[in-house]
């Protein structure tokens, strides 16, 4: 197992330099976020059938209601994004957190 010293320029920006492998390939946290986000489908609130905005929180992708404030999860992110509020109270103040359902 070999570990990058020195930063590589990011293949898929080919700006941003990083020492960060995403997929085995030099991806820099940004491009990583794109790639995350491009992959979830678009989801409406359950609440009021907003379309919701994506975000990515530490790896975590969460779909964010602008209407209500609601975030919401699959089942599986649920246990790491209560990890984060913990450690990130400022991220969860004022936040409702509600499981994505199916
Ligand atoms: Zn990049
Ligand atoms: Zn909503």
């Amino acid at each position: 197992m070999s570990w990058f010293n020195s930063k590589n320029l990011c293949s898929h920006c080919n700006i941003t330099k990083t020492n960060q492998k995403f997929e085995n390939a030099i991806t820099c946290p940004q491009c990583e976020s794109n790639i995350l986000l491009a992959r979830e489908g678009i989801r409406m609130c359950p609440v009021d059938q907003t379309e919701m905005t994506k975000e990515n929180h530490k790896g975590i992708i969460l779909d964010r209601c602008s209407k209500c404030n609601g975030v919401w999860l699959d089942r599986d992110e649920l246990s790491s994004m209560q990890e984060l509020a913990i450690e990130d109270s400022d991220f969860a103040t004022g936040m409702v957190i509600g499981m994505a359902i199916g």
